[in-house]
């Protein structure tokens, strides 16, 4: 049976990726030199198709990485001298914070109960020590996201601190107030629907200017990979290692389609589709949104509470074809996760909704 993937990453495969794999087999994309012209273009056109697709300005720089979880360790290590604040309300949100602090760092946070979200940030008043504030745009543990507002109020509030998003589940659907923020990432198995292992970090000026004085005061900004050694590489189209030419291959193909499609679309897909779900679960005797605040409620990762034990939901769904994501750690047994990402078919997608209709039929 062909199974669709409705899971939070990795996730279905966007519907062009096994066409431009065969294809960059057959031009031996695979094969050349990482310091060639050939694939120095290659690297622009997927520089480009991330910067025209969710309207990066010019100011910002974009450099790839390994993973999003590399992508925190690198700002971390590129923005903090001693300090970082955090909004903690899941896993991912927490992973950020543990970083920082097993760095060295002194780690602030401020945390919310799971499923819950942050807002009235106007208010929100960052310590003074603190150098960069982080925030996961959208919680994928829990299906909680920020809304861009509430990041814009907060950026305003504290102007000097230096700010990084994590918008790993939610790029490209989210808008992101770039003029307010320094450190964006996400990998590319979520939204993108390309195969794991390949990491994408926009930097502004001040995120560069930031790391630049840290490695001018002797201070580890790190080794293997660094803001600036991404940065002065990604000037020459180049990675300082041998990158994923595979994945930023097949980035420089998938991004251009999803411009093609255009960003308006690719919402309006999103939405309308977050919308059936939850008004099909709300609707539901047996599942309901564990998000309680629908201002919070992720558009890209629908947590569902389930009435009869989770996994007999997804063995159901299973046995129709579809798999979804189970709930985090301690939600295993009574939530799945539903990514609303793009590469589903229309069809896998009715399918879904007739699937979790019918539940247990
Ligand atoms: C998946 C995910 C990550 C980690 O991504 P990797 O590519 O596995 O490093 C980080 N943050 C969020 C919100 C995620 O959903």
């Amino acid at each position: 049976m062909n199974v669709a993937y409705f899971t939070p990453g990795p996730s279905e495969l966007y519907s062009s990726v096994p066409g431009h794999l065969i294809n960059g087999l057959e031009k031996k994309i695979f094969s050349l030199s990482h310091r060639s012209k050939n694939y120095q273009a290659i690297y622009r056109e997927a520089e480009n198709g991330i910067r025209n697709l969710m309207g990066i300005p010019s100011s910002h720089s974009i450099v790839f990485l390994s993973s999003a979880t590399e992508a925190m360790e690198r700002i971390l290590q590129g923005c903090v001298e001693k300090c970082s604040f955090h909004f903690v309300n899941g896993a991912f949100s927490e992973r950020f914070l543990k970083i920082s602090r097993e760095l060295g760092n002194i780690g602030l946070e401020t945390t919310v109960a799971l499923g819950e979200g942050f807002k009235n940030l106007e208010n929100f008043k960052i310590p003074k020590e603190a150098e960069i504030i982080c925030l996961t745009q959208n919680e994928t543990s829990t299906g909680v996201s920020i809304p861009e507002i509430e990041i814009v109020k907060l950026c305003k509030n504290n102007p000097s601190h230096l700010v990084a998003l994590d918008v790993v589940s939610s790029a490209p659907y989210s808008t992101i107030p770039f003029e307010f923020v320094d450190c964006i990432f996400f990998s590319v198995q979520k939204c993108f629907g390309l195969p794991a292992g390949l990491g994408v970090l926009i930097l502004s000026e001040r995120a560069l200017r930031k790391a630049l004085s840290l490695k001018d005061k002797g201070i580890s900004i790190g080794s293997y990979h660094s803001l600036i050694s991404l940065h002065e590489s990604g000037l020459k189209a180049e990675n300082p290692e041998t990158p994923n030419v595979l994945n930023i291959y097949l980035l420089s193909k998938v991004s251009k389609e999803y411009y093609e499609t255009g960003i308006e679309n690719i919402r309006s897909t999103i939405e309308q589709r977050a919308e059936r779900i939850y008004s099909l679960i709300e609707e539901s005797t047996h599942f309901e949104p564990f998000v309680k605040d629908s201002c919070f409620r992720s558009k890209t990762v629908i947590t569902v509470l389930t009435h009869t034990k989770a996994l007999e939901v997804r063995e159901y769904l299973k046995q129709t074809g579809i798999e979804v994501g189970s709930g985090y750690k301690q939600f295993k047994d009574s939530q799945i996760r539903i990514a609303n990402f793009l590469a589903p078919s229309d069809r896998d997608f009715e399918r879904l909704l007739k699937a979790l209709k019918r539940f247990p039929k």
